[in-house]
């Protein structure tokens, strides 16, 4: 097998602590240099901004974007012109009609675009996608508060337009729901918080429902101490699936039927490898579009300011 060789582009908290050794742990996937403004890894080239990793850099095939969905699609438009293959951490985009001229440049290119959900290879995720398609599905609801001191420290620019704010871990919960339940689910409303300082929301709460009018709640929090929540409750004609801890564990009637270490980044790079090999592109716009709905729909509030 030829070794996809992949500089990573942005080295914050995710390339840390899952990109870089999740492409240690995938066959056929070499991590070949950073670009970075502020980190380096010893032993491994390293660059400033993607223009120089690509104008000066070592011979690489792709580049995986760990920066923030505010700057990423200019990256992509770079690295696709330099005939790369290109992975997007999510969100795909800061906006959703972004993605369309990529994925076309994508196609011309004969490159692949890679727009990650690394949620959806929570390891109870596909056996409850199967669960359900059997079943009839009478409501849903999730549940997704977690401190965004704890797991966003110091992050600004998830405060700012295009951050999304609690969208950021919610659309995770999202990337969830549009892959387990059999038909397209749509927003019919949204309430937003957002603090008096900053321009995305701390919290929110959805509605949502399919052309069969089956009712969807989700609540999403970013002020939850203790106790963290990333939790999905699926009542059916055969009792109710719980998927708890962003997917990791599946229930039914409060009995664990599916639990399995989590592999989401050892999956999305698998994927990475294979779909580069034909240059093929992944990308679904589902959660997004939920997520710009949530904002076309939402009615505001104004909360007290948010100091990190
Ligand atoms: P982060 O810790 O803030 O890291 C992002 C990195 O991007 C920064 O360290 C910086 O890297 C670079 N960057 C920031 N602003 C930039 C700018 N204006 N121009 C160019 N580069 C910039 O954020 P993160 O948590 O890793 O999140 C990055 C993406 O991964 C987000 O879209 C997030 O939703 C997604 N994600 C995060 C998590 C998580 O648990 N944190 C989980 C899954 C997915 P340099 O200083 O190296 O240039």
């Amino acid at each position: 097998m030829t070794e996809l060789r992949i500089a990573i582009v942005g080295f914050g908290k995710i390339a840390r602590d899952q990109h870089v050794g999740a492409i240690a742990a995938v066959p056929g996937a070499t991590l070949a240099a950073i670009a970075s403004r502020n980190a380096s890894l010893p032993d491994l080239p390293h660059f400033a901004t993607i223009e120089e990793l690509l104008e000066k850099g070592p011979p690489i095939d792709a580049v995986s974007l760990c920066t923030p969905p505010q700057v990423r699609r200019a990256q992509a438009v770079a690295a696709l012109r330099a005939g790369k293959h290109v992975m997007l951490e999510k969100p795909p985009g800061a906006g959703v009609a972004e993605l369309d001229p990529l994925i076309a440049m994508a196609g011309e290119a004969k490159r692949t675009l890679f727009a990650t959900w690394h949620s959806r290879h929570a390891p109870a995720v596909e056996p409850a996608r199967e669960w359900l398609a059997a079943r009839r599905i009478t409501s849903v609801h999730i549940n997704w508060k977690e401190d965004v001191r704890v797991w966003h420290p110091g992050q600004a620019w998830i405060w700012e337009p295009g951050g999304l704010g609690v969208f950021d871990p919610g659309i995770n919960a999202l990337s969830i729901l549009t892959r387990i339940l059999p038909k397209p689910v749509f927003v019919t409303s949204a309430e937003l918080a957002f603090p008096a300082n900053r321009q995305a929301p701390i919290a929110a709460k959805l509605t949502l429902t399919d052309l069969g009018g089956l009712p969807v709640t989700a609540e999403f929090d970013f002020r939850q101490t203790g106790p963290q929540s990333w939790d999905i409750l699926v009542e059916t004609d055969e009792g109710r699936m719980t998927l708890s801890r962003g997917g990791r564990i599946m229930a039914i009637d409060g009995r664990t039927v599916a639990e399995a270490p989590d592999e989401e980044y050892r999956e999305l790079y698998r994927r990475f490898v294979t779909l580069a090999a034909t240059g093929a592109s992944d990308v679904d716009l589902a959660p997004l579009r939920l997520v710009a709905d949530a904002f076309l729909l939402g009615r505001r509030t104004i909360v007290e300011p948010f100091v990190d």
